[in-house]
């Protein structure tokens, strides 16, 4: 099959020609459709996030048709002991269509898991870095961490909701009720996210890059009532303020411009240094606090949810050899929602191509 290789920091992604996985007991292989393209592409290309394997193969958004289960993971798993456990998805069978999140599988077993806390288990693998990922035409799964894809929509559409909207989710959830919420940071996930703020009625205030009138449009576009430079003060204090941008120095601005009692959340895996502030900025019972991975129930929660609003995904698409091409349009901050990598020509025309 064809696949885009990740080998050495500061090489570009190489195209191979690699065997098709075999899946193997409890594993599904999925025929991939399409693939999301995620800031944490960036962070393990640049090495802030070092793989555990090389070559490895990117993409964790994977949206596809499953081809082939392994040994255990047929119709007879849905009543078994495991899937009451995880009280997890229902059995795939060949010809779903199913979405590969960022959390590849747990271990079920040590103290997170047990308390419902697997995203943060300590021996999570990871898709699309632990376990290969989706910039290829085929790849394993295992079936208990994929999940249906939720009816109308279109599958290049679909991808992003799996990180973006995932990650995003369970960042919104962090935020409590709060009303004033500040988005910093204005890709993939604050273009979902601002859709479900504003569906739960919730006012929506976007700070993009100094200048970037280009998102600060996007988010009025998407629902925002006020959008600006991170390094404009906000029109008025903000009750929680979630940071996508994996800039640190826009925690002491975020906490600055929330109101007492308000949350800032940073819903990126990593971050540059967040420099010093002085204590009565967190004074006030302020908080900030990290947002890690994601818990199939985040999962389950936000597919539910995302056609009731409904959930708009705007995609630029990018075929599989331009998988280099979307990361760099990604790091320069010039993609309009997000990128898709399209390995399915029908669907791909049945995207929105935005790209010049
Ligand atoms: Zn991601
Ligand atoms: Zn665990």
């Amino acid at each position: 099959m064809r696949a885009m290789l990740f080998e050495r920091t500061g090489e570009p992604l190489r195209l191979a020609d690699v065997p098709i996985p075999e899946p193997r007991a409890g594993q599904v292989r999925i025929k991939v459709e399409a693939c999301g393209v995620c800031r944490t592409d960036l962070h393990i290309i640049d090495g802030e996030l070092p793989p555990h394997k090389r070559p490895l193969i990117l993409g964790h958004q994977i949206v596809g048709v499953v081809d082939k289960a392994g040994p255990e993971a047929d119709g007879d798993v849905a009543g078994g002991a495991e899937a009451s456990t995880f009280a997890g998805t229902a059995a795939l069978k060949v010809g779903d269509r199913v979405g590969v999140p960022w959390l590849g599988w747990t271990d079920g077993t040590c103290r997170y898991c047990r308390s419902g806390r697997e995203n943060l288990c300590d021996h999570a693998r990871f898709t699309g870095y632990d376990i290969d990922g989706g910039f290829a035409e085929y790849a394993v799964a295992d079936h208990r961490f994929a999940f249906p894809i939720p009816g109308g929509y279109p599958v290049p559409q679909a991808a992003p909701l799996l990180c973006a909207g995932l990650i995003g989710w369970r960042s919104l959830s962090m935020t409590g009720d709060a009303e004033r919420l500040g988005l910093y940071g204005y890709g993939a996930a604050a273009h979902i996210i601002t859709q479900v703020a504003r569906y739960q009625g919730r006012r929506v205030f976007a700070f993009t890059r100094p200048g970037d009138t280009t998102s600060q449009g996007f988010a009025r576009e998407m629902g925002a009532e006020w959008a600006g430079d991170t390094a404009t003060a906000a029109p008025e204090p903000l009750d929680a303020a979630i940071i996508f941008a994996p800039a640190g120095d826009l925690v002491p601005l975020a906490l600055k411009a929330v109101a007492k009692g308000g949350a800032v959340v940073c819903g990126g895996i990593h971050m540059s240094d967040i420099p010093s502030f002085p204590y009565e900025d967190l004074w006030g019972e302020r908080e900030i606090r990290s947002v890690a991975n994601l818990t199939r129930q985040d999962g389950r929660e936000f597919l539910a949810l995302a056609p009731e609003v409904p959930v708009h995904t705007e995609v630029e698409l990018f075929r599989l050899e331009e998988a280099g091409e979307a990361l760099d349009r990604l790091r320069s901050g010039r993609v309009r929602g997000a990128a898709v990598i399209a390995l399915d020509t029908a669907e791909a025309q049945g995207g929105r191509h935005l790209r010049e």
